[in-house]
C-alpha cells in the first residue's frame, strides 16, 4: 500500500526541524481563555496580545456577546442549511441590507467565512473566458478562488499600477471580461494598496476591480469603509469583499456591488451555496459590532495613534519594520533560526506576536508580524516595545 503521506516528507522534516530549535510549536499555540481583547492566557501567564486581527478589540465587544445570547435563546444554534435551501433566515437578510447600506451599493451577498467570500465571488465572477488580474502578493483566498475557477491567472507586480496597466495593455484584443483583484492592507506587512491608481488604470482599459477590503474596513476611510473610501475611489471598485472575522470580531465574509450580476451569483458559486450558513448569533452580534463601529469613531482615531506608537517604537529600535504607518507592522529578521529565537524570546517575556515564515511571506524572509488594536494602552505598547529591545539584545547584540 502506497503511504499517502509519502508526498509530505519534506514537510515532515521541516516541521520536525522547526520544533527542534524551539521550545515550543510556533503554530500550536494555545490561548487558554482571552482575558480580554488585549490579554490572553498562554502557557499559563497572562500574555499581551500584539499578533491578532482584532483591531477595533470587538471579538469582546460586551453588546456583541449579548446580541448573541438573546438570539441563541429564540432561534437556535446553527441553521443546519446552505443560503439556497433551509440556511436563509430573516437575520440573514437583514445583515445584507445592513452591509449594502454601509458601502452604498445595491447588493450584498453574505458568505459563511472571508475566506469563501473570496473564493465564492472571484471563482463565480471569473469564468472560462475570463482573465483574472491578481496581485503577486494576494492572499490564498484569493489564488485558491483562482484554482476554483476555470479563467485565465496573470499575476502583476505587488502594489504596482504601472505592471498592472502594462500587462493590460498586451490583453487588448482579449473578448473575455477581466477581473483585476487587489487588497485593501496587506495582512502581513501593513502594505496599502494605491487603490486610486488601480482604478485608474482598469479604467483605462475596461477592466473590473475587485478590492478585498479584510484588513481595511473598520481601519480606514470617514466612515471606516477601507482604502477605496480613504481614496476617494469607490464608484471605481466594482465589488468590495470583506470579512468579519477582523475589526468585527466575529466570522462571516461579504461582497458587495452596485452591479445586478452579483444576484446569479447566488445561483452558481459554489462555496456560498454548498455549505451551511452562519448561525443566527453569529449575524445578530455581527449586527451589534457594526453598530459599535459605527457609534465609535474614535476606535479608528486611536487604533492609528497606536500604529504610530509601535512603529516608531520598532523604527527607534533599530529594527527592521515596516516603513509606513499601519495597524499591521512586520519585523523582518535575516533567517528562520533568528526568528523562531525572537519570536520565543516575546512570548517568553509575556509578548504574542505571529510568525510568519517562507514561503508564505512576501520577500522569502521570515517575519513577526505584529498588530495592534484601538484597545491597547499605551502602557502596554510601551510594554511590548521594552520586550523587544530585551530580545533584540539578546537574539541580534
Ligand atoms: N482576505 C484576506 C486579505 C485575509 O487576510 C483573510 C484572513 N486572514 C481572508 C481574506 C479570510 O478571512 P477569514 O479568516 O475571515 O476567512
Amino acid at each position: 500500500m502506497t503511504d499517502i503521506f509519502a508526498k509530505y516528507a519534506g514537510l515532515k522534516a521541516a516541521a520536525a526541524g522547526l520544533t527542534a530549535h524551539s521550545p515550543r510549536n510556533p503554530f500550536g499555540v494555545v490561548i487558554d481563555h482571552p482575558v480580554s481583547a488585549t490579554i490572553g492566557l498562554i502557557e499559563g501567564r497572562e500574555t499581551l496580545l500584539l499578533g491578532t486581527n482584532n483591531y477595533l478589540g470587538l471579538s469582546q465587544s460586551k453588546a456583541a456577546a449579548e446580541a448573541a445570547i438573546e438570539t441563541v435563546r429564540h432561534e437556535g444554534v446553527g441553521t443546519t442549511g446552505s443560503r439556497i435551501a433551509n440556511g436563509t433566515y430573516a437575520l440573514h437578510r437583514k445583515l445584507e441590507a445592513r452591509l449594502a447600506e454601509v458601502f452604498r451599493r445595491r447588493h450584498c451577498m453574505v458568505f459563511s467565512t472571508g475566506y469563501q467570500a473570496n473564493l465564492g465571488a472571484i471563482s463565480a465572477l471569473a469564468g472560462k473566458d475570463d482573465i483574472l488580474l491578481l496581485d503577486a502578493d494576494s492572499h490564498a483566498s484569493i489564488y485558491d478562488a483562482s484554482r476554483l475557477g476555470y479563467a485565465q491567472v496573470i499575476r502583476f507586480r505587488h502594489n504596482d499600477p504601472a505592471d498592472l496597466d502594462k500587462r493590460l495593455s498586451r490583453l487588448k484584443d482579449h473578448q473575455g471580461a477581466k477581473l483585476v483583484v487587489v487588497e485593501g492592507i496587506y495582512s502581513m506587512t501593513g502594505n496599502v494598496a494605491p487603490m486610486r491608481e488601480f482604478a485608474e488604470v482598469k479604467k483605462k482599459h475596461g477592466a473590473y476591480l475587485l478590492a478585498d477590503e479584510a484588513h481595511s474596513f473598520g481601519v480606514l476611510g470617514e466612515n471606516g469603509r477601507g482604502v477605496a473610501e480613504r481614496d476617494g475611489c469607490e464608484d471605481d471598485v466594482d465589488f468590495v469583499v470583506g470579512t468579519f472575522s477582523k475589526s468585527l470580531g466575529t466570522v462571516g465574509g461579504y461582497c458587495v456591488s452596485n452591479l445586478d450580476g452579483l444576484e446569479l451569483i447566488r445561483l452558481c458559486s459554489r462555496p456560498y451555496m454548498f455549505t451551511a450558513s452562519l448561525p443566527p448569533e453569529i449575524i445578530a452580534s455581527t449586527l451589534a459590532a457594526l453598530d459599535e463601529m459605527q457609534a465609535r469613531p474614535e476606535l479608528r482615531k486611536q487604533l492609528y495613534a497606536n500604529a504610530e506608537q509601535l512603529n516608531h517604537g520598532l523604527h527607534a529600535l533599530g529594527l527592521k519594520a515596516s516603513p509606513h504607518v499601519s495597524p499591521v507592522v512586520a519585523v523582518t529578521l535575516d533567517n528562520v533560526e533568528q526568528a523562531l529565537a525572537f519570536w520565543n524570546r516575546l512570548l517568553d517575556l509575556g509578548v504574542y506576536v505571529n510568525l510568519s515564515l517562507p514561503p508564505a511571506t512576501p520577500d522569502e524572509h521570515p517575519l513577526l508580524r505584529c498588530s495592534v488594536m484601538a484597545v491597547h494602552s499605551a502602557q502596554e505598547i510601551d510594554r511590548a516595545l521594552a520586550a523587544f529591545a530585551q530580545a533584540k539584545q539578546e537574539i541580534l547584540g
